[in-house]
């Protein structure tokens, strides 16, 4: 029994930290994605200030027009004057690939645009800017003077997520039918002399770099932003010393404005907290990404979810194989893990949703802590309900049983003591004999109803007449009525069949019966009769003994609770006998009532349900 019982506790234990798993892992799982992309690019952000990407210079150099330059341009010659006069120095430097951030689509002073159109005629790899105009319906390119001499046309276009910070840089744009790759793809394209982008779903081919960017994602890459901030000369610089030109030789050159006052295009990066830097920075930085190798690249959804699943595992099996001091070292480890895991893989190139995972790991190590306390909690509960049981059962052993041995011990001293006549010896003999029949008994009716209350006892199904039961009863307690001159008057009994234990229901009646004797002075008559009521026998045992207040007629069924009057008497016993046939009648399907008045008698009355003589209930 105790195995199977311990068997069902932990089936149920299992299922209770199995409920933990899910409730931890779905909403952790529900949560990342509904709730978590805020706190996610914060963490992202984050990562990326205390982990910043270093690496070896990737050839890219800024050509600036800052806020000098500008100045230089209000008195002469305009910005496209200005730009001409720079990219002729840059071009007898030989750059690699030149890449323009500034949308040449109006018309310009004719010597000015005259002037950029030869110096473009210089430079080799030209990648010009086009805008997305007409929401996104069609291109803004450069006059067709500029673009005929661009080898290609890039789009200037980055996603700021959210909080407004650009992380990610779409290479691909879509306007009306026209797709065009990212300015920084392009000069990219260009300075490794690739004629051809290759696509896949997945990513993206140029010469002997893969791209991981996704066509369901406008091809996004998330952005590589240096330290430092990217090499620049100024336009301003370069005419004041043309010999800067030199550091423009054999290297990807990103022109633009950058110029608080001038540039429309301002962008925060994970990097800086509320410096804003300019497009072409961003362009460069792009394109650095690109050349550095080293792509950041997104976990994927089922990595993602099996990542959380470890960690809510581990969370919940923490608590489920280990208790104490172990059980919350190893799910501090846990957390550990969920915290320090997206900053690894950061480390490693790998972008991991944040919240995910320390919600999984929080909700399981605390739901497995918070249900391990409570079954612990229930186990102690459970174990004390037991310790209570055991030391009823010592109590019952060493009062209950005292007085069969007390008769015992008694009778067989006086067999070995004394030399007793024949029929004296086999008087007492018998006495031992029954009163040693009675103490097994009585052991055999304990230890079933302490079965019967744990749960672990099913009650036997014997069919008996009532009457058959109750005259055995009788007999039994005659000689203790006569003892003290007390009759019984048994009136009518229903001639009924009761179901269930018969032992067990002869115990009940017996202790009615000599619980009447017991409280009841001498020479006074004990009522038994057996009345029909429905589906139900009232087997009521009346007497004219001391009675009890009414206060006490509910707590004679505890165990051990024994009425001022009984201790008084003389009579008292341990208290438990009464607990015990309250048990039986439960269990039997029955109740018992109890009428009773100080020094008026009392009354108890079973109810069981019964069959007829025919065997129907
Ligand atoms: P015990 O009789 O061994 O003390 P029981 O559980 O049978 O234990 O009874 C509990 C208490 O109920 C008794 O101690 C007594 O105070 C009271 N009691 C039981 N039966 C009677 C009765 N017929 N008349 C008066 N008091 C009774």
């Amino acid at each position: 029994m105790g195995r199977i019982a311990g068997g069902a506790m932990k089936r149920s234990w299992a299922i209770g930290y199995v409920s933990v798993l899910a409730a931890s892992f779905l909403p952790a799982m529900v949560v990342a994605v509904w709730l978590g992309a805020g706190i996610d690019e914060d963490a992202y952000d984050w990562m990326f200030r205390h982990h910043p990407p270093t690496g070896s210079a990737t050839g890219s150099i800024l050509l600036a027009v800052d806020e000098q330059s500008l100045m230089d341009t209000n008195r002469a010659p305009g910005l496209r004057g200005l730009l001409a006069e720079g990219l002729e120095r840059l071009a007898a430097a030989g750059p690699k690939a030149v890449a323009i951030d500034v949308i040449l689509a109006d018309q310009g002073d004719p010597a000015q645009d005259a002037a950029l159109e030869a110096a473009f005629r210089e430079l080799p790899n030209l990648v010009l800017a086009c805008d997305m105009i007409d929401d996104g319906r069609r291109w803004e390119d450069a006059l067709p003077r500029f673009r005929r001499l661009a080898a290609a046309s890039g789009h200037v276009h980055v996603d700021p997520t959210t909080g407004g910070v650009t992380r990610l840089a779409p290479l691909e744009k879509v306007a009306g039918q026209d797709r065009r790759w990212a300015l920084a793809l392009e000069a990219y394209r260009l300075s490794r002399g690739v004629k051809e982008i290759l696509e896949s779903p997945n990513d993206l081919q140029v010469g002997a770099l893969t791209i991981p960017a996704r066509w369901d994602e406008s091809r996004a890459i998330r952005i590589r932003y240096r330290a430092q901030p990217t090499e620049r000369v100024t336009f301003w610089e370069l005419k004041s010393h043309p010999e800067l030109a030199e550091r423009f030789r054999n290297r990807v050159v990103f022109v633009g404005v950058t110029a608080q006052s001038a540039a429309p295009d301002r962008h925060i990066t994970p990097l800086s907290d509320a410096r804003k830097i300019a497009g072409v920075e961003i362009h460069a930085s792009i394109f650095d990404t690109l050349a550095g190798g080293r792509m950041l690249v997104s976990a994927s959804h089922l990595q993602v979810a099996g990542w959380c699943f470890l960690l809510a595992l581990a969370g919940v099996a923490a608590f489920a194989f280990r208790s104490g001091w172990q059980a919350y070292a190893l799910a501090g480890l846990v957390l550990v893990a969920a915290h320090l895991g997206p900053y690894w893989l950061f480390a490693h190139d790998v972008i991991f949703p944040y919240f995910a995972a320390v919600s999984a790991a929080w909700l399981s190590t605390v739901g497995a802590g918070a249900f391990q306390f409570l079954t612990v909690r229930r186990q102690l509960r459970r174990s004390e309900a037991q310790t209570a049981r055991y030391q009823q059962a010592v109590h019952f052993v060493t009062h209950e049983m005292r007085t069969p041995l007390t008769a015992i011990q008694g009778s067989s001293e006086l067999m070995t003591r004394y030399n007793l006549g024949e029929e004296k010896r086999k008087q007492i003999a018998d006495l031992i004999n029954s009163e040693s029949k009675r103490l097994a008994r009585m052991i055999e009716t304990f230890l079933n109803v302490e079965r019967l209350s744990a749960g672990e006892l099913e009650l036997k199904q014997e069919t008996f007449p009532v009457r058959q039961v109750l005259e055995a009863c009788l007999g039994r307690a005659r000689p203790l009525a006569e003892r003290k001159q007390i009759r019984f008057e048994v009136g009518e009994v229903a001639d009924a069949l009761l179901t269930g234990d018969r032992e067990l229901m002869e115990y009940a009646i017996y202790n009615l019966l000599t619980n009447a004797v017991k409280y009841s002075p001498a020479q006074t008559v004990v009522t038994v009769e057996g009345r029909p009521d429905g589906q139900h026998l009232r087997l009521a045992v009346r007497d004219q003994g001391i009675g009890m207040e009414q206060h006490e007629l509910r707590k004679i069924f505890q165990k051990f609770y024994r009425t001022g009057r009984a201790v008084e008497s003389g009579e008292a016993g341990t208290g438990i006998g009464l607990s015990i046939v309250e048990q039986i009648v439960l269990h039997h399907g029955g109740r018992i009532e109890v009428t009773s008045a100080p020094g008026n008698g009392s009354c108890f009355t079973l109810v069981l349900p019964v069959k007829d003589n025919r065997g129907h209930i």
